[in-house]
């Protein structure tokens, strides 16, 4: 019989040993490249992992470059010739899984490219690919500027959310980030270092935007500036109806700039979740918590109202506005007056919160899905209703608001669904290593009943396998988008972790 104790000391040891036991399969880089590639274990460990905590993508080394030049060098040799090995950036590597990962090749950690200039009319910012979007609003608000977008998470980085979208509660008004770039500088897949805009190569530019990190290297961006307004006003209302809920979300994203608001998202409270009830007094949350017992489900409307001195009459009104024509369940508004960077950075104070205990760098199956208009009310029966609320429990966010298709720029390798008003949909569920399958089998469930039931999800931060669910996912951009990796990336070396190509 093998020696139990023996094997509980060893396994512990391996365990415990495990991240510097990461290895790395060998990449010579010619002395002519003067680039250093770091393979020691703990880079090796930290490219090898992601938000998601679900993968491990081992590279082969990770470079820090000091210049877009460096990358430019690595990409000529990889795709000279022979294809040597392939390449990945990687902004924070928040994605889900594995999208920022190469097993076996070179990750370029893209914080080592960081920085923001403001330009002389403050019309724009020229931002470095791996800066993160918190950096960008410090630099840029130290001047009285601001870009016009933002995700929830300003932690993440520019060229990471540029090769995706880049949405949150300014999307009705402003559209995702991609809609406020006016140029890039990127590396293709060839080494070629090319400057596009929709006047100079406008294939590339449309290409990159949303593109999955597969036609070149974000290295620079242009990004769109207005006004730093200085303050925010943030309310939160609640409904137990959801048709009553969307009607009015629908609402708010229809008017216009000055009457109505300048963010706006929606959550759902769960009977067999986590309620958050610390936005409202402490002597609604009972209440509120008894809401939540008694209907299954309450709607959270989100909205802010951004304001400074000058522009404070306006709020008066807007307030008005949201207290007098709004259908929440009387008395359930809150409000808080914070400073405009702190509404901005909300999610940060959770990320440190969750972080105390344990529990950010846990695995992350989220699910996160475009609903076209007409079929949200089937979506909310079909899956919110029938999925969702049947389980057990949930842990973690679902976000559901509106926001508008003309926003967003069809020529961008970005997928959306067709209506004039999509719902942006984030199951964003955290679990443990052992239930992992399970929560990945309710989102695939999630899924299936909306194809059953032809519901018209488009997936966002999506992982695909199979090649036929690419094509499917991208539809009539299907053939655009691979000639335009044929034409800047024919080696196929950039950003293997998405599995497109
Ligand atoms: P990475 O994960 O490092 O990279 C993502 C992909 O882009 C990879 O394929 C990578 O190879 C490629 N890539 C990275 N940098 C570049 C570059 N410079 N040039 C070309 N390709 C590049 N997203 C939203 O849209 N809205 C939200 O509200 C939102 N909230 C979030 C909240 C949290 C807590 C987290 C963790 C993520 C959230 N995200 C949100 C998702 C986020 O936008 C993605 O994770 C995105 O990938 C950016 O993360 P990153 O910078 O770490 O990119």
């Amino acid at each position: 019989m093998a020696n139990l104790p023996l094997m509980i000391t060893l396994t512990t040891v391996l365990i415990y040993l495990l991240p510097s036991c990461i290895k790395s399969s060998e990449i010579i880089l010619p002395k002519s490249l003067n680039l250093t590639l770091l393979t020691d274990p703990s880079a090796i460990s930290v490219a090898s992992h992601d938000f998601g905590n679900i993968t491990t993508v081992i590279p082969g080394g990770v470079i820090c470059p000091s210049s877009p030049a460096e990358i430019s060098r690595l990409l000529s040799y990889a795709s000279n010739g022979e294809r040597k090995f392939q390449v990945a950036a990687r902004g924070q590597g928040h994605s889900l899984m594995g999208q920022a990962g190469v097993p076996d090749g070179v990750i370029i950690n893209m914080t080592c490219l960081a920085g923001v200039v403001v330009s002389d009319d403050m019309k724009y910012a020229d931002v470095a690919g791996g800066t993160l979007w918190v950096d960008v609003l410090k630099k840029t608000a130290e001047k009285g500027v601001s870009p016009v977008s933002w995700t929830d998470y300003l932690h993440v980085s520019v060229g990471g959310t540029l090769s995706n979208a880049g949405i949150g509660g300014e999307v009705f008004r402003n559209g995702p980030q991609i809609s406020n770039v006016l140029e890039l500088d990127v590396i293709t897949g060839k080494g070629e270092m090319l400057a596009c805009s929709p006047q100079l190569n406008s294939e590339l530019f449309y290409g990159v935007l949303g593109g999955l990190g597969q036609f070149g290297i974000i290295t620079r961006a242009r990004i769109v500036l207005n006004h730093a307004p200085k303050r925010a006003k943030w309310f939160r209302m609640l409904y137990s109806d959801f048709t009553a809920f969307t009607k009015d979300q629908e609402r708010l994203i229809s008017m216009a700039n000055d009457t109505g608001v300048d963010y706006l998202e929606g959550q759902l409270f769960m009977s067999n979740g986590v309620v958050d009830t610390s936005f409202f007094p402490q002597s609604d949350q009972s209440k509120i918590a008894d809401l939540v017992k008694s209907h299954g489900i309450i709607y959270v409307l989100e909205v802010a109202k951004f304001y400074d001195d000058p522009t404070l009459p306006i709020i008066g009104q807007v307030v008005d506005m949201l207290t007098k024509t709004l259908s929440y369940l009387p008395g359930f508004i809150s409000m808080h007056d914070v400073a405009y960077f702190d509404f901005l950075n909300r999610v940060k104070a959770e990320e440190d919160k969750l972080r105390s205990l344990g529990l950010w760098e846990v695995p992350h199956p989220w699910l996160n899905l475009y609903v076209p208009k007409s079929q949200i009310l089937d979506f909310h029966n079909g899956v919110v209703k029938d999925i969702l609320l049947k389980q057990n429990s949930t842990s973690g966010l679902t976000l559901l608001y509106p926001s508008n298709r003309n926003k967003w720029d069809n020529r961008m390798s970005a997928m959306v669904t067709d209506e004039d008003v999509v719902y942006i949909i984030g199951i964003l569920q955290s679990a443990t290593p052992q239930n992992v399958p399970e929560v990945e089998s309710l989102n695939d469930s999630i899924i299936r009943v909306c194809k059953d039931s032809g519901i018209k999800i488009k997936q966002y931060l999506m992982h695909y396998t199979r090649k036929e669910d690419w094509v499917e996912h991208f539809g009539t951009k299907w053939s655009d988008f691979s000639k335009r990796k044929d034409l800047f990336d024919p080696k196929k070396l950039l950003s293997p972790g998405q599995d497109i190509f």
